[in-house]
């Protein structure tokens, strides 16, 4: 393929360049600094570029960390471009399921989350640290980051020098619109207002391009598809207002999309046209696309949050913060004055809207934060320099489900399986059962799962009522050809069958099945099936349950080896109560294949919930209660030994016989079933 090379005019136009001898010389003087400037003003692309025009590649590697995939992948395309090589030699990138470096088995522990990359460094580097003082290549921490978390930032890191770019930004007039109000949070709302004020804006307003804020990859589609549609409908001979109204050109920009595709987003678009870019809110601070003059904000966006009633990790879409708006509004003035459209009302942004976003460490699982720090060597998890420090009881809870997975023991050290199930980029639960089925040989059930269920949603569901009838209908038969019924088979199914298509991309649209979606699982269950391989090498040795039975009992049995941290139990008619101690009340969710066959239910695992006006769960399967019998207790027993102290220090042998005895005497106290029985009321 042709590089494109941007011309070096381009990047010494950036308010970082005047800047580039003063940061090499202060980078050279110090361990830590931070970097702040404007979004867009070249921190990411530049500066690692700099560094390595100062020789600093000759002690080692410069590593640029982003915390998101699409970002990361984007970032080393364009610093190659610039540095005229070709990605993957000098340049490369690592990502999630996705490995672009020259050294790709050499590289370190998988998913180092950010959250706690600053700590783990701050360690590293700290005077009093043993370690540092025999490394022979110094280690040089430069943050970079927008203007608002630098002075945290700072004093975080032993208050360290704060390097800003001065930059100039343009005034940006915002406007309230009237759609949303207080109590709107359908997606249906929003989506139908953010397609109408696109359009206004295209129709009425000067030329300069149009980014449009929005939730998710479905979403965004939608909307690209309504504003084909209603774009075409525009009469172009006619002017507008007294000038000629221009063509529109429509991309959409979400995290799973194809890289050639999102290359597009940054080209300028040719003349006379206009592009509108329907994005989620990697547009906001992660990526900087020129042009872009007008803002429609529709006031979401797609969070992951850890729901204590389910007490599990959800995809919600919830209303931004204050500062996330005005983030959002500023990517309109980066070269011209510029107009951001906020599609909901003054009421909503004061009563629905939090002034800031609570990060992402705060807000959800910390199982696999947690479980890489034990594996990083950091016993104590509660006393870690967190930069945003997570609530103690939910560091408390990752310890609880790691116990439970055995991923760690009770003196919270981690197994011999925590050990493997790290390298897994998957929630243990997931790895746990994949674990279980390559003991057994059978993990070509799970792989497919497993990469399945790390996508997103592969059924497509048309907005169309007779295509979506004939959608229901063709998933429905894949169902039916999946043999047995439950979710799991059923996705297992779907990746050997389009596999085995002579076009699967054909097989997909004739299914109504998400072919991107489905493409990225292939490549995620390739790259699972080489982590298997490359431990196996080492050793998968690690002591599992051995049982035998027919493909569908073996494959619901590893399923049950992960999943038995969610299982629930039908109680009366369709209502089932969850037996993680919370008793939940669930209900299945209309898109499962078991939904209107409650009634012949009784044990189910699932693999996930979604919390409405009811909680439903999601992707389920039914079991025998037989399979989870001894998995189950695991889940009420860690009450007994006191987590807290376990994370906080060493525990003696004294200690963790004394809780031994309590725990085997609880044990005692009652059968298994006893237990549910007092469970359920
Ligand atoms: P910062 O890190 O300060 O936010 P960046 O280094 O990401 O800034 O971006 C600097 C400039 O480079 C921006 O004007 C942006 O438009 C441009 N740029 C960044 N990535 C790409 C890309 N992949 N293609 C084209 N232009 C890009």
């Amino acid at each position: 393929e042709q590089q494109e090379t941007p011309s070096s005019y381009d990047s010494k136009k950036l308010p970082i360049y005047q800047h580039k001898a003063s940061l090499q010389q202060a980078v050279k003087d110090n361990s830590f600094l931070v970097v702040t400037g404007e979004t867009g003003s070249g921190k990411t692309t530049q500066l690692p570029q700099y560094l390595h025009q100062a020789g600093f590649w000759r002690d080692g590697r410069i590593g640029v960390t982003q915390p998101r995939r699409v970002a990361a992948i984007t970032v080393a395309q364009r610093v190659s471009q610039e540095m005229r090589c070709s990605l993957g030699r000098e340049v490369g990138y690592q990502v999630r399921f996705d490995d672009c470096t020259t050294e790709s088995n050499n590289t370190p522990t998988t998913g180092i989350l950010k959250d706690i990359l600053l700590g783990l460094l701050k360690q590293t580097i700290s005077p009093t640290d043993k370690a540092s003082k025999g490394r022979s290549v110094p280690l040089k921490v430069v943050v970079m980051s927008a203007t608002l978390e630098t002075d945290k930032l700072s004093v975080f890191l032993g208050g360290c020098p704060v390097f800003t770019i001065p930059g100039r930004t343009f005034p940006v007039i915002s406007r309230f619109g009237c759609a949303i109000g207080q109590k709107d949070t359908e997606s249906t709302v929003y989506l139908k207002e953010v397609v109408k004020v696109a359009l206004d804006v295209h129709t009425c307003e000067m030329s300069g391009d149009i980014l449009v804020f929005l939730t998710g990859q479905s979403e965004i589609e939608k909307a690209c598809d309504m504003l084909y549609e209603k774009a075409e409908s525009i009469d172009y001979r006619y002017d507008v207002q007294d000038r000629t109204v221009e063509g529109l050109l429509i991309l959409p920009l979400y995290g799973s999309m194809p890289t050639d595709q999102q290359k597009q987003i940054f080209q300028p678009p040719p003349p006379g046209i206009r592009k509108c870019v329907v994005a989620t809110n990697i547009a906001a601070t992660s990526l900087t696309i020129d042009g872009i003059k007008y803002i429609v904000d529709s006031g979401f966006v797609k969070q992951l949050n850890h729901n204590s009633r389910v007490g599990m990790d959800i995809l919600e879409v919830v209303p931004i913060s204050k500062s996330e708006a005005q983030q959002r509004a500023g990517r309109a003035g980066r070269t011209s004055a510029g107009k951001c459209f906020r599609i909901y009302n003054q009421e909503f942004w004061e009563k629905c809207m939090p002034d800031y976003t609570v990060p992402e460490i705060q807000r959800t699982s910390l199982t696999s934060v947690i479980l890489t720090l034990k594996c990083l060597g950091v016993h104590d998890v509660i006393r870690f320099p967190y930069l945003d420090r997570p609530e103690e009881r939910f560091i408390m809870e990752a310890l609880k489900q790691l116990y439970q997975c055995d991923a760690i023991d009770r003196r919270g050290k981690v197994t011999l399986l925590g050990g493997l199930m790290v390298e897994f980029p998957l929630p243990p639960g997931l790895t746990r059962a994949l674990l279980q089925a390559a003991t057994l040989g059978c993990e070509d059930l799970l792989l497919p799962v497993a990469a399945m269920l790390s996508v997103e949603n592969i059924f497509i569901r048309p907005g169309h009522p007779a295509k979506q009838k004939e959608a229901d209908e063709k998933h429905r038969m894949l169902a039916a050809q999946a043999g047995s019924c439950n979710d799991f088979t059923i996705l297992l199914s779907v990746f050997e069958k389009c596999k085995a298509s002579d076009d699967p991309s054909a097989w997909c649209k004739a299914h109504y099945i998400h072919w991107r979606a489905l493409k990225s699982a292939f490549s995620v269950e390739a790259q699972l099936r080489e982590i298997l391989l490359r431990l196996r090498q080492v050793s998968l040795d690690f002591p599992m349950e051995k049982f035998d039975g027919n493909k569908s009992e073996l494959f619901r049995r590893c399923l049950c080896a992960g999943y038995f941290t969610n299982v629930a139990r039908r109680s009366v008619g369709k209502v089932f109560t969850t037996m993680d101690g919370h008793g939940t009340m669930v209900h299945i969710h209309p898109s499962s294949t078991l939904f209107d066959q409650e009634g012949q239910l009784d044990w189910v695992i699932f693999h996930d919930v979604l919390a409405t006006s009811r909680v439903y769960i999601r992707t389920v399967c039914p079991i025998r209660y037989d399979w989870v019998k001894d998995l189950l207790p695991k889940l009420h027993e860690v009450d007994v030994y006191d987590l807290s102290s376990v994370a906080r220090q060493e525990v003696t042998d004294e200690e963790m016989a004394k809780w031994e005895t309590k725990e085997a005497a609880k044990r005692q106290t009652g059968s298994t079933e006893d237990y549910f029985k007092k469970l359920e009321k």
